[in-house]
């Protein structure tokens, strides 16, 4: 069973306007890494200003695909079978995520939890409708990684023994920078996940541009599991020598990537190895949500 351990459905950001007619995934700078393996000839992390701006309409852009019959339509093409997808609140509600997946198994819910809602019922709500882990967006939802509010909500979800997903890696997703981005700093995050032992941590994007960071935290903490979205072969081994192979699992972050071209860099770097390539596309998520 292949799973993308990381997808989103509704827009999780200011000023972009759902758009499930468009059918098509944009194609301007990211497209470019996908068809390099996310490897990058031209500069080294983050990209120069003017690339940074042109990713960030890119993103935009196929934020406002995130719709159920896209993502649905994309895993059929993709051979997917199930897909974690994960709210970012105050953009959503629990409630409403837990409608949009409704009768749908092949989507596995996540819920979210921000201090403008009621996040305390909101979060009972979700677990007990079938929620299977929660997501946390330090930039997004601009709350640094050390706010007692993220101490709270851990010590209310903590005993539902479920994963916790963490947006990792400095990233601005406007055009204009709004000065969010340093939230994403995975170190920042070593706090909570110390705090927390028996709760799993997945770092989605795995540090993103800054991959070195979040490598260090799974080194550090036997509770930290890396995504690998965005993150080219190279980095996908380093991440397995680092952490092992019970702790690194493909996502896709669709509808920001096309999750084709995540998938084929987990199957290149298995080979061979079919038990990897199982635990790789869904083994390892499944037991975390299973
Ligand atoms: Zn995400």
């Amino acid at each position: 069973m292949i799973v993308d351990a990381h997808t989103h459905m509704q827009a999780a950001i200011h000023g972009v306007t759902p758009d499930p007619g468009r059918r098509k995934m944009t194609h301007l700078l990211m497209w470019n890494y996908e068809l390099l393996g996310f490897n990058n000839p031209l500069w080294r992390g983050e990209p120069p200003e003017w690339g940074r701006i042109i990713i960030a309409m890119e993103g935009q852009l196929r934020i406002s695909q995130g719709c159920r019959e896209n993502l649905l339509r994309y895993m059929d093409r993709n051979g997917i079978d199930r897909s974690v997808v994960c709210p970012v609140a105050p953009f959503a509600t629990p409630r409403a995520y837990l409608d949009i997946c409704a009768g749908e198994p092949r989507l596995i819910p996540f819920t979210c939890a921000h201090p403008s809602q009621d996040w305390e019922g909101g979060l009972k709500e979700a677990m007990q409708g079938g929620c299977k882990g929660l997501k946390i967006h330090n930039i997004l939802q601009r709350i640094p990684p050390e706010d007692p509010f993220w101490f709270a909500v851990l010590e209310a979800f903590a005993p539902y023994g479920r994963p916790v997903q963490m947006h990792s890696g400095e990233f601005d997703y406007y055009i204009v920078k709004d000065g969010y981005a340093p939230y994403g700093d995975t170190l920042r995050f070593e706090k909570l996940i110390a705090a927390f032992p028996q709760v799993p941590f997945i770092l989605v994007h795995s540090g993103l541009y800054f991959p070195d960071k979040a490598l260090e935290l799974a080194r550090r903490y036997e509770n930290v599991y890396l995504e690998t979205s965005f993150q080219p072969q190279k980095v996908v081994r380093k991440a397995l020598s680092v952490a092992g192979r019970d702790r690194v699992m493909f996502g896709s972050d669709w509808p920001e990537s096309d999750s084709k071209y995540a998938l084929r860099i987990a199957r290149r770097v298995a080979g061979e190895d079919a038990a990897l390539l199982d635990k790789l596309t869904g083994g390892n998520i499944l037991a975390l949500v299973s």
